[in-house]
């Protein structure tokens, strides 16, 4: 396989630096190539503006997405967005590494997002008609790859659970997995998580480890979180609502995932 691993935390030395450096030596032990995105290494550069584009549109103003748009389709994009996209379309399967930051990614890592992610390679792919709402939500440009998170947290496994203070997990990371990963075509695997992380020592290191090598030893096979396809039937559209028949009454971020449990008899996608 074609690995990419994205890679954010400012010390090599720390405990994420520590797992990145076996996650790159075990996926090339076993036979697969793996780059390396190493973000604060290349001193990514975070904020998206006006340098992301060699000629703006309007040169009074500068449109975040009209010149992403225009930049991504006349090859117009600074030369780090550029080659960062061709990593992508490289890979089949993308790991994105980081520790949790204030219930999210660290912002080096989201600005590799906003500008890696352009108008035309991320978003605004596809027609628009009653049928379909563009290529997103499990179709686009990063369909047939798969993603993995690999997160950790300085809080417990609890203080993430589904009664915990401080949300679940799944929901915490549902902007990630759902809008950044499945929106523009990636399957989603389950994340990798590390908790209470200042709590690590050399014994529970080498647990990590092999947890962690049993995970990257699955990524072709793991099943991924049972997003719903946007185009798939179970939406409205153009509204993109949920059908009513399926998961009937329910709200909330789980109802975007396909679970036996909350479809109703009659609630098979049509065909
Ligand atoms: P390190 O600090 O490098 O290491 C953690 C432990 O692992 C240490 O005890 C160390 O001894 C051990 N270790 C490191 N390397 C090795 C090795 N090679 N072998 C054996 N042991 C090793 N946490 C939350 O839960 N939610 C949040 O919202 C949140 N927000 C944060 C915001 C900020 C700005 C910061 C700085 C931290 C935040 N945290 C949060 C905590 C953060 O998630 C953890 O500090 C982080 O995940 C730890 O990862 P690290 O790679 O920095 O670990």
């Amino acid at each position: 396989m074609k690995i990419l691993i994205v890679y954010a935390h400012p010390e090599p030395q720390s405990l994420n630096g520590a797992l990145k450096d076996f996650a790159v030596q075990h996926l090339q032990q076993a036979g697969h190539q793996v780059q390396v995105s190493d973000l604060y290494a290349m001193q990514w550069k975070a904020v998206l503006d006006a340098e992301d584009t060699r000629e703006q549109i309007d040169p009074r103003r500068f449109y975040p997405d009209r010149d992403s748009e225009h930049a991504f389709a006349c090859g117009l994009q600074s030369a780090d967005i550029t080659a960062e996209q061709q990593k992508l379309l490289w890979a089949d399967t993308v790991i994105l590494q980081f520790p949790l930051w204030w219930f999210s990614l660290p912002a080096i890592l989201k600005g590799w997002v906003e500008r890696v992610y352009a108008y035309g390679f991320a978003y605004g792919v596809g027609e628009h008609c009653d049928t379909h709402w563009g290529d997103r939500y499990g179709e686009g440009t990063l369909a047939g790859k798969r993603a993995m998170l690999i997160v950790s947290a300085g809080g417990w496994q609890s203080h993430y659970s589904p009664r915990g203070i401080n949300g679940p997990i799944e929901d915490l990371l549902y902007p990630i997995h759902h809008g950044v990963l499945y929106y523009p075509g990636f399957e989603v695997l389950p994340p990798y998580l590390i908790y209470r992380t200042s709590r690590v020592d050399e014994a529970r290191f080498a647990v990590i480890r092999s947890e962690l090598a049993q995970r990257l030893d699955t990524l072709a096979t793991t099943t991924p979180i049972a997003f719903r396809p946007q185009n798939g039937g179970a939406y409205a559209i153009p509204e993109l609502t949920l059908r009513d028949d399926i998961a009937p009454g329910r709200t909330g971020l789980r109802i975007h995932v396909e679970s036996e449990a909350i479809e109703s008899p009659s609630a098979a996608p049509r065909g």
